[in-house]
């Protein structure tokens, strides 16, 4: 018997053992915490920086907090536990236009279509600019109003682009490296939708859809565009290891 044994045999009372068991535990523990920092310094050599550009305030809160009882039948303004990535571009032509529009409390009165259902005005997480600049106005865990049916499950990136053909490189890297780092932050990420997708019944992420008044129906929309789309899946994929079912 070696000496390692013949010292834990003889102690024989349950505080010593206890005290074993808890060291024990805690080297446990610790491997899984050294390698957990490994994996996450993986993700932190992306070069991934932003720009927060807060655009809530109590009003705001108020409002969204009525939106979604209204639309969702929840009285909270919470993003528990998002699901989807839900990409756009903004058709607004710059950023800082885009910012003056997203920071108004109330949705203006010529958007019927929706502003009938609530006066909070349209909302997004992300902001992305032509140069791939990252901006946050919402944070992951506030609900904003951006996708109909979807926003009490989703993150909205927006890209400042008039059209399709507008979208750059340099926007296309930024959104995957945002995306790599959301679903880092939030594992029960399973869906990257493009806005032009969203009301598409037949694809996995509809099953979340989810609106009080049925009249409340999502519209066919361009953004982003199957292109910018399959680029970010294929990027995703190659260079994060990432797939994500739509
Ligand atoms: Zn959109």
């Amino acid at each position: 018997m070696n000496d390692y044994l013949t010292t834990i045999l003889s102690i024989n009372s349950r505080s010593s053992l206890l005290f074993i068991l808890l060291v024990f535990i805690s080297v446990l523990s610790n491997c899984d915490n050294a390698s957990g920092q490994q994996e996450k310094k993986v993700v932190s050599t992306v070069d991934f920086a932003v720009d927060t550009i807060p655009t809530l305030n109590a009003t705001k809160l108020e409002l969204t907090k009525q939106y979604c009882l209204e639309n969702y039948g929840v009285a909270s303004y919470k993003l528990d536990s998002p699901k989807i990535v839900l990409v756009h571009f903004t058709v607004i032509p710059t950023l800082e236009e885009t910012v003056e529009y997203f920071q108004k409390d109330s949705i203006e009165s010529s958007r019927t279509n929706i502003s009938k259902f609530s006066q909070m005005n349209v909302g997004i997480h992300y902001i992305v600019d032509k140069d791939g600049s990252i901006y946050k106005l919402v944070p992951d865990t506030v609900i904003a109003r951006h996708a109909i049916g979807f926003n009490h499950v989703s993150i909205g990136i927006e890209n400042i682009a008039k059209d399709a053909a507008d979208l750059t490189p340099a926007q296309l890297e930024s959104n995957v490296k945002l995306i790599a780092v959301l679903k880092e932050r939030n594992p029960g990420l399973e869906y990257l939708v493009g806005h032009h997708e969203y009301n598409d019944i037949s694809l996995a992420h509809y099953k979340l859809f989810l609106a009080v008044d049925e009249s409340y129906k999502p519209h066919n929309k361009p953004d982003p565009g199957p292109k910018f789309i399959a680029d970010l899946r294929e990027k995703l994929k190659a260079e994060h290891n990432l797939t994500f079912m739509k």
